[in-house]
Order: structure tokens, then sequence, then C-alpha cells
């Protein structure tokens, strides 16, 4: 064997264990949430935080490293008033509750019939996080597995949506790529392939596996159910995810993933939203900035309170983390302000490591 070649090994292993390690401790080390230049904002339908710790972490390589690498908690809670999955959507994508004034009110969970709109439900204009994207001239694109999903794109286009708002004039329509696919592995693909071709800047993505399969056979999460099953294809998903962003220079070391679900479920439904299994969702922020492993309430002990079991309402002080913050946490790894009207981690203040 060549000498320098054996003399080399050791010390390549080493470099690249104590690499491992750092990046478990600390996430992308070095890196502070300055550098995120694109988030990619994840919605898990159905997801119970549950079903992964019951299964061995090595069985599910993606959420691990979502874990060990990212903060989180699997004691975020849903909207108060309704557990069912346009209404949370709406309210990840807009930081609002759904009912009271300061609601986006969008309480129907079935396709948007021909030209209603969040604004014409509300009867005023209802702002997300593509709008402030959009606005301040970042690209936004939007990737679903449900067709009811059609309300974000008419609400929000060149006709419905509200003037831009930052000079340069960019246009009203704040989603500037939505693809509708119910495969959820092709639905993936074309994100991973639409990214490596022009990058957006904020990425919405909806995977509605496990949520189907919930309802066709149970949100089950022993090891071995249908459920659990779907759970691994999620984890391929997500390793699609993470490939994107390794092998792709404008992305890697720049690009933050915030992944949360609508709901839980239990038996072969979710619609009781006074009930623990369907009001508890994982919410996790991988990328540069967040401190790996770390505990999202332990890293924020003033500003939110870990619920327990209970499910506090809209006015508790301290809240709990919510789904609903998903859109205010992505705009501010972006840089960006809150979404005007929004009530949800609108002062942005939400810790994901030292800062
Ligand atoms: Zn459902």
């Amino acid at each position: 064997m060549h000498p320098t070649a054996s003399a080399a090994l050791p010390s390549l292993r080493l470099r690249s264990v104590v690499g491992v390690f750092l990046a478990l401790l600390f996430g992308a080390a070095g890196l502070s949430a300055q550098d995120v230049r694109c988030v990619i904002h994840v919605s898990v339908d159905g997801l119970r935080p549950d079903s992964i710790t019951a299964l061995p972490p090595t069985s599910l390589p993606n959420f691990q490293r979502l874990r060990l690498q990212g903060a989180g908690t699997d004691n975020a809670r849903c909207d108060f008033d309704y557990s069912i999955t346009l209404p949370n959507h709406t309210t990840q994508l807009t930081g609002r509750p759904i009912v009271g004034p300061a609601g986006h009110n969008w309480a129907s969970n079935i396709d948007p019939a021909l030209g209603h709109t969040l604004a014409t439900n509300k009867g005023s204009y209802v702002a997300g996080v593509f709008d402030v994207a959009h606005d301040h001239g970042l690209r936004t694109a939007a990737y679903v597995s449900k067709t009811k999903f059609a309300l974000f794109p008419t609400s929000w286009d060149h006709v419905n949506a509200a003037p831009d708002a930052v000079a340069p004039d960019n246009g009203r329509n704040k989603i500037d790529l939505y693809r509708y696919e119910g495969n959820t592995a092709t639905l993936v693909a074309q994100l991973a392939a639409d990214q490596r071709a022009q990058p957006a800047a904020y990425v919405f993505l909806h995977l509605t596996d496990l949520d189907s399969v919930g309802h066709a056979h149970g949100w089950d999460t022993t090891p071995g159910s249908a459920y659990s099953n779907a759970l691994l294809a999620i984890d391929n998903r997500l390793g699609v995810l993470f490939r994107l962003v390794d092998d792709t220079p404008a992305l890697a070391g720049q690009t933050a993933i915030v992944l949360t679900a609508d709901h839980g479920g239990f038996g072969t439904n979710h619609g009781d939203a006074a009930l623990a299994l369907d009001y508890t969702v994982p919410f996790y922020v991988w990328g540069p900035g967040a401190t790996g492993g770390a505990d999202l309430y332990a890293l924020n002990p003033t500003t939110r309170l870990n619920p327990g079991t209970n499910r506090p309402g809209h006015d508790a002080a301290p809240q709990p983390i919510r789904n609903g913050e998903a859109a205010n946490v992505s705009l501010k790894l972006l840089g960006l302000g809150p979404i005007p009207g929004s009530t949800i981690g609108a002062a942005q203040d939400l810790a994901i490591g030292p800062e």
C-alpha cells in the first residue's frame, strides 16, 4: 500500500466523523439563518408525531436527519377549532386561526366552488406567505396532492390577489409555479427537477399519503401497519428533498426545511378538534441557524409554552407552537417580515437556535 495513502486514510475518516458530529450538533455547521436563500415548507397530511418515534430511527433516516440536525417538537398544535385539512393548510399559509375576526374564516374542507376565494368568503382580502415573498421579488412555488388546494392559486392569482405591495411591480399573481399531482413520488420528483432548473425561494409541498391511508386503514402507528408503511414512503420523499439540497450548489447550505402537519388522526378520522391524537402535530425546522436536536420549547422558554396534553385557545399566553407558525417562520428565514393580518407567530420570535 502506498504509505501516503495509508497515512491519509485515518485522518480523512476522522475529519468526516468530526464533520458528521458537528453537523448533528449544529445542523449546517458555521452557517446562520442569514444564509438561507430557499425555504421548503412541507406539510405531511395527517402525520402523527408518535408514528415517527414508534419506528426505529434507522427505518426513517431522513426524519432522523431532520430531527437530529434540526430543532423541533412533537407537541405542536393545529388550529383550536378545526382539525381538518383545507382550513389548517389555509392557517399554515396565512398565519391566521380559522374562526373570529382575525381568522381566515375558511372552514370548508371540500373543493372550493367556482369563483370562491378566501376574500369572497371572508369579505376582505386575506394575504398569505406567497404575498410577502412575491411582493419582495422572490420566486414562489406550490406542490400539492389534493385538488381542493385549488383554493390557493385561485385566491392569489393575477385577478384575485392584491396588487404588489413592494416596488418594483411584479404583478398580482403570487404563486409563480403551481403543480397538482396526486402521486407524491411524481410530485416530489417534479419539485426537485424544477428546483434544479430554476430555484424558487419559497416552496410549499403537501404530501397526502398518510391521510389517505389513515382514512382507509386507520391511524395505526404499529410498525408494519399500512399507516406506518406509508410513513416509510414519506421518509423517501424527504430523502429526495435532502438529495436535492445536498447536490445543488445553489441550495446546499442555503436551504431550510420547515415541516409540520395539518392534523393527526385516530381510528379512521381526525375531525374531532378536541381529541389530543387529532390536534397534536410535529413542527421541525432544519437548516442554517437551527440547533441540531434542540427542543423548540426549551429554546423558547418565555414566548412559547409546552401545552402538555392540553388544547390551549388562540388567546392563551404564552401560545403553544402551532402549525400556523410555518408561514412566518419561513418568511423570517428568508429575511422577510410577517404576513399582513397574521396573528400566529406574527412577532417572528420563534428561536431555532442561538440568535
Ligand atoms: Zn383527512
